[in-house]
């Protein structure tokens, strides 16, 4: 390769691993597995070390992390928080502890052991004892002032038992239980999942609401420090005994190894061991133990010369696919999932894979009977990453998505701007079930032994068909069922009668109108009041709540337009369900503060309030904060040095106010 190529091909792999960054580092919102981006990194690494005159400073290569979000007070780190060196195998450890025995000269050299956290790393500040900030890594330099987030996890001591100046860094995680439950939860809410605990962390901690933070049941593991007071301690082992004695979370596995072999030795017995976590981890971390080894060794623009991350690869196993089964969800969506041969990944034994559309089987060549590569997402999901096509006998079937319903036999569509097929016969038995199963769940009507076999063998027994017969059912039927004895038959119809006096924002989530999640349902029922004042309501009654698009106030219409729903509702009135809202009425709510129902935006430097204050002073007066100019903002709270928020807030005729007349309308 000559120098220019080498350049297109380096500018082409910036331009991507920036992309890749941003997403990762900023939105939380990664497009790429990590093993793809570090692949990447390594490419451009590899070719910026051929050609030593192409690299430049801002190379992602010289770089941490990514940029601060301007929602957030800036905090500059005393001592910059970097990023560490990777190693991939065995023979980059050996490499690095060569480096290191070089560096310092000498023969031997301990190291202590950690597990790498896959969390967000954050930094915490105590002066005189008490915890008074907490910051993102940012770039390394620049993080994002989290404080109040931080203060939620309860593994985070707000006092400590030391007086001098500490600064003390770590990951904040989310563990993988609270991680399932929350997507279930987003899930049920029609919003979009997190990739993984690591961005399901930083996303609860990099929002403005400490109560959704303090709900997000997050964890933290201290093992470093930044600025730092305390003196006489000679390793960083003893620092870590130290921290755990003044009260900070220290992860317990952490060891000294006596040389770079028993490093290795520790890293192996963690490649499978780790699936035993109930948090993620994605490596190993090497450190020299040593702290005045360390000072000697120093650091590069990105990382320290006296610690290494050994990442663990992406465990990929080979099986066999042997067929494709499709299922058709509540909403009428065909989804494909891959059949397995049962093998084990990270821990558990798979048997099945989404394949999630027909496009992802046709842009992988999926066949049935082919050799696949299967792998974890983020360590859980199960999925599909290759095809061996070498492997192929002769055999192998392409799959052919089914022009009709595989439940009901009706034609499939394809909506616009979706990938999916869809059955959009209202009367599919595949979309009722699932819709039946999705009335009764927790968050909808809640109704106790109505589980998902017992409502598959009601279907199957022809004895339900719509949510208006569950309220039909009769003792006799239901004591045919198998496993139904004279006491959950009596209980089970006592669930279904306690069902018909919940709130309305139960009955319409369970209704399972698209893009309807839990917390539209609510809105609705607490702006609307009763279900007849909805059916009336119109688009535009719609759109002009803040939280409804037009995408949902579309789909409401849509829903209560069709004469097969509003005959339902009246069945479900006459059956003597429940049709309005219980809760505190919006009109019963107090009206006397000037932010209620609006949205607010805070921008540059506030003098005498902190961000954090005024926003808290703001949301207790009913306003909601937001981080971006929109058509939605109602007033811009503009401070010191504002800059494109304020021109745009000007450009779209938005009420812009300084901090003094913020001041003055909070009474402050
Ligand atoms: P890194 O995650 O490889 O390593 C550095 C970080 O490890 C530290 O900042 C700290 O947060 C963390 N860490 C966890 N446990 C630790 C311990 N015991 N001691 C010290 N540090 C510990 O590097 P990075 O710069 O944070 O991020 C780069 C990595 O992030 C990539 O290698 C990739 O895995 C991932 N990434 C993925 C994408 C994507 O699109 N998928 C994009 C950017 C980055």
């Amino acid at each position: 390769m000559d120098q220019q190529q080498a350049q297109n091909q380096i500018e082409q792999l910036r331009s991507q691993i920036n992309k890749y960054n941003h997403q990762y580092h900023v939105e939380d919102n990664p497009s790429v597995s990590d093993y793809e981006y570090d692949q990447k990194m390594n490419e451009l690494m590899e070719l910026e070390t051929q050609f030593p005159e192409l690299v430049t400073s801002d190379s992602p290569s010289q770089r941490v992390g990514g940029a601060p979000l301007d929602a957030f007070e800036k905090v500059q780190h005393t001592v910059p928080m970097l990023s560490l060196a990777n190693a991939f195998g065995e023979d980059d450890l050996i490499r690095f502890d060569r480096r290191v025995r070089e560096g310092l000269g000498v023969d031997e050299v301990s190291y202590v052991c950690e597990l790498k956290i896959d969390g967000l790393a954050v930094s915490l500040r105590y002066e005189n004892g008490t915890f008074v900030q907490g910051a993102t890594r940012g770039d390394g330099t620049i993080g994002e002032d989290i404080t109040n987030n931080l203060k939620t996890i309860r593994s985070i001591p707000l006092r400590i038992d030391q007086q001098d100046t500490i600064e003390v860094r770590g990951e904040a995680l989310m563990p993988q239980k609270s991680f399932l439950a929350l997507n279930k939860a987003k899930e049920d809410n029609a919003e979009e999942a997190f990739a993984n605990p690591r961005n399901a962390a930083a996303g609860s901690l990099r929002q403005l609401n400490p109560k959704i933070a303090a709900k997000r049941n997050l964890d933290i593991f201290l093992y470093a420090v930044g600025q730092w007071e305390v003196g006489t301690l000679s390793t960083h082992s003893e620092r870590l005994t130290y921290l755990k004695e003044i009260g900070f979370k220290t992860n317990p596995e952490w060891r000294i190894c006596n040389n770079i072999e028993e490093a290795i030795n520790y890293v192996n017995s963690w490649v499978e061991e780790r699936s035993n976590l109930n948090y993620d981890i994605d490596g190993i971390v090497i450190k020299v133990d040593r702290l005045d080894y360390q000072e000697t060794l120093g650091f590069t623009a990105k990382s320290p010369r006296w610690a290494i991350a050994y990442k663990f690869p992406a465990e990929e196993v080979i099986t066999k696919l042997y067929d494709i089964e499709l299922s058709v969800g509540r909403t009428g969506v065909v989804t494909p999932t891959a059949l397995l041969n049962p093998v084990k990944v990270a821990g558990t034994t798979v048997q099945r894979a989404s394949l999630h559309n027909e496009d992802l089987i046709r842009e992988k060549d999926i066949r049935i009977n082919d050799t696949v590569v299967i792998k974890k997402a983020g360590d859980i999901i199960p999925e599909v990453v290759r095809v061996l096509s070498d492997e192929r006998t002769g055999e192998e079937q392409v799959f052919q998505m089914p022009s009709d319903c595989p439940a009901c036999g009706s034609e499939l569509v394809r909506l616009e701007e979706e990938v999916a097929l869809r059955c959009i016969n209202p009367s599919c038995p595949a979309q009722l079930k699932e819709g039946l199963i999705h009335f009764v769940s927790r968050n909808a009507m809640n109704i106790d032994g109505l589980g998902e076999k017992v409502i598959e063998q009601l279907f199957h027994e022809n004895l339900v068909h719509t949510i208006a017969d569950l309220y039909k059912l009769e003792r006799k039927e239901l004591l045919k069922l198998e496993r139904m004895g004279e006491k959950s038959v009596e209980n089970l119809l006592a669930a279904i009668e306690v069902s018909k006096q919940n709130s309305l924002e139960r009955l319409l989530f369970g209704l399972g109108i698209r893009h309807v999640g839990s917390k539209a349902a609510r809105t609705l029922a607490e702006q609307f009041e009763t279900i007849d004042h909805i059916v009336e309501a119109t688009f535009e009654d719609y759109t002009s709540i803040y939280e409804i698009g037009e995408k949902m106030a579309d789909s409401i219409v849509r829903y209560f337009d069709e004469t097969r729903v509003k005959q339902l509702i009246d069945e479900l009135r006459s059956l003597g369900l429940n049709m309005e809202y219980k809760g505190i009425r919006k009109s019963d709510k107090q009206e006397d503060s000037l932010f209620t129902d609006k949205t607010v935006v805070l921008t540059g430097k506030l003098e005498v309030l902190s961000r954090e204050e005024a926003k808290e002073k703001i949301e207790a007066y009913g306003g909601k904060v937001t981080g971006s100019v929109s058509k939605k903002t109602d007033i811009l709270i503009a401070g010191a040095d504002a800059g494109s928020k304020l021109d745009k807030a000007k450009e779209l005729g938005i009420t812009v106010w300084d901090e003094q007349e913020l001041r003055e309308a909070l009474k402050e």
